[in-house]
């Protein structure tokens, strides 16, 4: 059993990813295969942040280089990680769009206990409505 937030290396890309991972999100290659895998992914990621911007290179100047940073910092604002996840140049009058995402994912075991830990009969009809019961009108004398 893999802890939380433990890291290997992709065996197709190389990239370090998550060892719960059950597709590599830097290659999108498919990991495992055995049923905790599937249930894993039934569950649906949770993207609290994405960010994407466009750069358009203004046709009247030089080509640029640029370097794609990424950094996490936690609450003390320590560095957790610090890369340079790509690098290039734009030349006059091209674009480059850049795209953070951060993806969330309750691990295995805790997914799999939600998932166990729910009522049986969910079908069950029961009354949403949340309008108070009908007064009765109060009768004249
Ligand atoms: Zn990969």
């Amino acid at each position: 059993m893999s802890s939380v937030g433990e890291a290997w290396k992709c065996p197709h890309c190389g990239q370090r990813i998550l060892r719960s991972a059950v597709i590599c999100p830097a290659c999108q290659r498919r990991l495992r295969f055995d049923a905790a895998a599937q249930a894993h992914s039934a569950t649906a990621a949770n993207s609290p942040l994405h960010i994407e911007g466009t750069i358009h290179h203004p046709p009247a100047e030089k080509a640029w280089e640029y370097s794609v940073i990424v950094q996490v910092r936690d609450a003390e604002g320590a560095v957790l990680a610090r890369h340079v996840v790509g690098v290039g140049a734009i030349e006059p009058g091209d674009t480059r769009t850049f795209t953070l995402q951060v993806e969330m994912r309750a691990p295995e075991e805790s997914a799999r206990a939600a998932v166990a830990s729910r009522p049986p009969a969910v079908e069950r009809a029961k009354p949403t409505s949340t309008l108070p019961p009908k007064q009765p009108t109060p009768a004249k004398s």
